[in-house]
């Protein structure tokens, strides 16, 4: 047999013992920090025997969490497809909290007051989930960027706090930086009306 055949076959063998230890539950599986450095591993979500390299590494200080690869480092039990299709379904159903996420950090990067939590986003959130300047259907996911929801500081020096807050869609958001005057709007709307 080649070489390459058998280490096919001993994948296949290994998938079966971590299925059958998955189905288990036994707790060497769960006590991840005794187990011996592999390079392949069965991802506990799809199932598949795949290369560590398909799997995220651990944050350096969770030394107890995930497995180990051959290079002494913690992977996670999620292959990187399976991690960024649950990241995605996280940003889907919430999709506030990465808003609040992202405002907290630009508020500390700009020093701009913030005082709101993903609460006060969820509860301004359009209830058609479109955006109220352009109409258009919030998405996520870089491909969508313009139709992506933000959050709009009403008057940008106030920040991020109650009261001052909007969720718009990227492009909207873009135009509205352009215009520092809130009323250049009004005087655009005026001009082009009469054309
Ligand atoms: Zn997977």
């Amino acid at each position: 047999m080649s070489t390459r055949l058998s280490k096919i076959k001993q994948l296949r063998e290994q998938k079966k013992i971590e299925l059958e230890k998955i189905s288990s539950r036994s707790r060497t599986y769960s006590k991840g920090n005794k187990r011996e450095p592999s390079s392949y591993r069965v991802c506990l979500t799809c199932k598949r025997i795949l290369y560590f390299k398909q799997y995220r590494t651990h944050n350096e200080k969770y030394k107890s969490h995930g497995w180990p690869d051959p290079e002494n480092k913690r992977r996670l039990s999620r292959c990187k497809l399976c991690e960024d299709l649950v990241q995605k379904k996280k940003r889907d159903r919430k999709p506030w909290w990465r808003l609040n996420i992202l405002a907290k950090g630009r508020a500390k990067k700009n020093n701009l007051p913030y005082n709101i939590n993903e609460e006060d986003i969820k509860n301004i959130w359009p209830l058609n989930n479109k955006c109220p300047i352009l109409g258009t259907e919030f998405k996520s996911g870089i491909k969508n960027k313009n139709v992506l929801p933000t959050l709009d500081k009403i008057i940008p020096s106030k920040g991020y706090v109650k009261g001052n807050i909007a969720v718009i869609s990227f492009r909207a958001n873009q135009i509205k930086s352009d215009v520092t005057d809130i009323n250049i709007f009004k005087k655009l709307y005026e001009f082009y009306k009469k054309k």
